[in-house]
């Protein structure tokens, strides 16, 4: 018997190719008969086709075909799927970002001349994205009082083609008449956007009140761990949706199989969370409205919020996010000190994790459409998991280490 001296590796294996072939041809599939509960992740740039009849027959409208890792995998499909059903719609996108998916509305549905209507407490990136297309692209950027109402109306140009909506605004907690600027909007011909961050999609249903696009920072409560950035866009009408597909392709964008999994599994303890927030949140909002160091808690579902009613009516619960503005007698330097002295309350961007957070806010510089009627620093919280008397007692320590009268 000679000796066969090849590297395993040289050899071929029963089925005539080599290791090195068959680790790469692996057809792996689920086999019949495994069964788990995850949504499995299926990573992919490049989808296989059966033959050239199925490539040739692609069709870019078909959300039901595999095309390419980019636009969907059966993995972002699903979250796709969930996310829709969660909000009442009917199609959805995924973005890299939250900030990425507002960017998208703009590319798919506004061209040159057109106009926009953003109101003045609107999420801070999505203003400055505003003025960019303003000033490079050609497009006049308005900013409207979010309590206006109706009354948006007398705002609509033949040239307006879009209302941003935000329900509350993510600093300041205004709750707009969303029925009533949208049923306006629809009358005039002209498309609404919501972003619905605040609310995760749970606690308000924008179709349900006549909105046409919802977008999320997924990234917030619905990754729920301060760990994965994405974006959704939820919308009903399937033109509308199309008209968003093709943006997002031509701009490239898309999300990992990866990150997908990750935020299907958030989504099955999202609402406990949201109430787990809610519940801490307004614990320590009631708290502090009884401090005499905080002159008002900006809270929706506090009765002098601007638009409670429309709170109380449209919404279902509110989460972890909340402001205060402190007296006037505080200076900034002191506000920064009690920020700085939290030990549970981390100072950072974004929000939507199991850690609480706070930051503080310059609203007069934030706004140009509405007068701003408070005299004290802002300090916005968001109330993470932690056990609600270890928060309440971390912000007690701090006010009385730096806000002495
Ligand atoms: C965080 C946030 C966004 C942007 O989300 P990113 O994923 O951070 O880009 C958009 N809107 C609101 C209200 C947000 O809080």
């Amino acid at each position: 018997m000679t000796q066969d001296n090849r590297k395993p590796l040289d050899k071929p294996e029963a089925n005539g190719w080599h290791w090195q072939t068959n680790i790469l041809h692996t057809d792996t599939q689920l086999p019949a008969g495994f069964s788990a509960m995850p949504v499995p992740v299926a990573r992919a740039s490049t989808v296989v086709f059966p033959d050239l009849a199925a490539m040739r027959s692609l069709d870019w409208k078909n959300d039901s075909q595999w095309r390419y890792g980019l636009h969907a995998t059966p993995t972002s499909m699903e979250l796709m799927r969930r996310l829709a059903a969660l909000e009442g719609g009917k199609h959805c996108l995924l973005f890299p970002s939250g900030l990425s998916a507002i960017s998208n509305v703009y590319f798919g549905l506004i061209k040159s001349g057109d106009d926009v209507l953003i109101p003045d407490n609107a999420y801070g990136p999505n203003r400055d994205h505003g003025d960019w297309l303003a000033q490079a692209w050609g497009i006049t950027v308005r900013y409207y009082d979010p309590m206006i109402g109706e009354g948006i109306g007398e705002l609509i140009q033949p040239n307006t083609k879009l209302i941003w909506l935000e329900a509350p605004g993510s600093v300041t907690m205004e709750v707009p008449d969303i029925p009533a600027i949208a049923r306006v909007a629809r009358e005039r011909g002209v498309l609404t956007a919501i972003d619905n961050t605040y609310s995760a999609g749970l606690a308000f249903r924008p179709f349900d009140h006549g909105v046409d696009i919802s977008v999320q920072a997924l990234t917030k409560y619905q990754s729920g761990g301060s760990d994965i950035l994405m974006g959704g866009v939820v919308t009903i009408d399937d033109d509308i949706h199309h008209r968003l597909k093709q943006a997002r392709m031509r701009l490239g964008v898309g999300v990992s199989a990866d990150d997908c999994s990750l935020v299907l599994r958030s989504l099955g303890n999202l609402q406990l969370r949201f109430e787990a927030h809610d519940r801490s949140a307004m614990t320590l909002a009631t708290w502090l409205g009884t401090r005499h160091e905080i002159a008002a808690v900006l809270h929706p579902a506090f009765e002098d919020c601007p638009g409670y009613q429309n709170f109380r009516r449209d919404f279902t619960g509110a989460g972890g996010l909340f402001s205060v503005v402190f007296d006037e007698r505080y200076s900034q330097a002191q506000i920064d000190a009690f920020i700085e002295g939290l030990r549970l309350f981390k100072i950072g961007f974004s929000w939507g994790g199991a850690h609480s957070l706070a930051l503080p806010y310059r609203v007069p510089s934030m706004r140009t459409a509405t007068p701003w009627p408070h005299k004290g620093g802002l300090v916005r919280f968001y109330v993470g998991l932690e056990d609600v008397r270890d928060l309440q007692a971390d912000i007690e320590a701090s006010l009385k280490a730096h806000l002495v009268a």
